[in-house]
């Protein structure tokens, strides 16, 4: 790369100058050296060491349909020639964002029809708890505001989404608006004693339910939810626990919010996480996947009963965006569309889910660093434990993971280190000969981590 002058740019100088980076400890990045990436092909990026890494996790969750593809480029500059932008806001549209709008309600559960646009996912979710508002507002049931999520819930950086999410760091920086609550999280793994799994979603399920009883169902406006929690480690629900919120929410009406950020467009192996779980929102946020991350766009899914109150009954709704509905956005999403549904994308994470756990457990079930391995379709987690047996977990929680991630990285593979849950999430166009690379790298590392750790270790 060169700069004006034609030198060669020291892009790590540079970024530290200037550049503030999301979720960093910015004393430690400027210690050390950030990591410049310059191209992505496939699964794979490229840093300006001249490094090939593995993407285990999609970017952020969000490269489903695989890095440097052609379509959504053509799509992006086709739309860019003819009409790179123009608002929604003043009784106008334009045509990729009505047509991307009728084919999500088309692949949206049934009842949901209505799509409202915005740019990332937390303005996603910020628009879902917003409506969830005036919705209550409108029918006459002001008081109804409270918002339950779960620990370990993430929903977002703005400061509604830090504050319905269940990160407490967030919520000290900030993140800690009034009517926010969160209960205990589905996590069998690490909450669920003696229990099965089955008896732990129903007693987890019973805690939302019993904080609705403590707040009084007058009081609550909705409870929001990941079908599995992402960024909380791949925590994935035991099956009964989301047919018990369906039921919890519906009979103490309070909207049902699913948190498609992440599980939304294939990553599961069904098109949503609520199809997988058989979860019945009222209002689904999705992102990330939508476009495969190659420009940013997000949107609500509402259902007939939620949309129709802001159709109908409230009149002007005093919310959006300057990109809502953003044609380029749209285009590229459509295009996106066409590459999931063309390429069986969904089924693909079905199928190459499966390969990849069951290589996970041939080479992890007796390592002796690691207490669980789980996922579905395209996204999982492995815990790494002190003790398998009891599952306890290591002291100073997240020490490990993060040792564990810099052998990843260093030996080629990016996994990411919730807490000690190494989680991965790779493109769903992963292939064979790509799975078997992750998997042996993934070993080394973990390997080389638990040489550094053994000593911690219970045999
Ligand atoms: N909700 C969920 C479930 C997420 O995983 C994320 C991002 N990881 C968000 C919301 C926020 O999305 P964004 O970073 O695009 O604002």
């Amino acid at each position: 790369m060169l700069d004006k002058a034609g030198d060669a740019v020291n892009w790590q100088s540079v970024d530290n100058a200037h550049h503030l980076h999301p979720f960093t400890d910015h004393k430690a990045l400027h210690e050390g050296r950030v990591r410049v990436i310059t191209e992505g092909d496939g699964v794979f990026l490229k840093d300006s060491d001249g490094n090939r890494i593995l993407d285990g996790m999609a970017g952020l969750w969000c490269v489903n349909a695989g890095y440097s593809r052609p379509e959504l480029v053509q799509a992006a500059a086709a739309q860019m020639t003819k009409l790179p932008y123009y608002n929604t806001f003043f009784k106008t549209t334009n045509p990729p964002a009505a047509a991307l709008a009728q084919r999500l309600a088309k692949l949206a559960p049934e009842g949901i029809n209505h799509v409202f646009f915005a740019c990332s996912g937390s303005e996603a979710v910020d628009t879902a708890l917003r409506t969830a508002r005036v919705y209550w507002q409108t029918l006459g049931k002001p008081e109804k505001k409270f918002v339950i999520g779960r620990e370990y819930g993430y929903h977002g950086s703005t400061t509604l989404g830090a504050s319905a999410g269940g990160m407490v760091d967030m919520h000290r920086q900030a993140g800690d608006m009034p009517n926010f609550v969160q209960v205990m999280p589905p996590y069998w793994y690490g909450y669920g004693g003696q229990m099965s799994p089955a008896e732990f979603g129903i007693y987890a399920a019973k805690q939302v339910e019993d904080k609705i009883k403590e707040l009084g169902a007058d009081n609550v406006a909705a409870f929001i939810g990941e079908p599995l929690q992402g960024s909380g480690g791949v925590i994935i629900p035991p099956e009964t626990y989301w047919p018990e919120i369906n039921r919890i929410c519906k009979e103490h009406d309070i909207l049902l919010i699913a948190d498609e950020v992440i599980c939304g467009f294939g990553r599961t192996g069904k098109m949503f996480g609520s199809d997988y779980f058989g979860i019945k929102p009222d209002m689904m946020t999705v992102a990330k996947g939508i476009t495969s991350g190659y420009i940013p766009l997000s949107a609500v899914l509402m259902h007939d009963r939620v949309a129709n109150v802001l159709i109908n009954q409230t009149g002007e709704y005093y919310h959006g965006f300057t990109y809502s509905g953003h044609p380029v956005a749209c285009a590229v999403a459509l295009k996106n569309l066409d590459i999931i549904e063309g390429e069986g994308l969904v089924e693909r994470s079905v199928v190459m889910g499966e390969v990849l756990r069951q290589k996970f457990h041939e080479v992890f079930d007796d390592h002796p660093l690691v207490g669980d391995v789980r996922g579905i379709g395209l996204i999982g987690g492995i815990e790494l434990s002190a003790d398998k047996r009891t599952r306890r977990f290591f002291e100073k929680n997240g020490r490990v993971g993060q040792m564990c991630r810099d052998f990843c990285i260093n030996n080629g593979l990016i996994m990411r280190a919730v807490r000690d849950t190494m989680v991965f999430a790779p493109p769903l166009i992963i292939s064979h000969e790509e799975i078997d690379l992750m998997v042996a790298l993934a070993k080394k590392s973990f390997d080389q981590t638990y040489e550094k750790v053994k000593h911690e270790v219970a045999l």
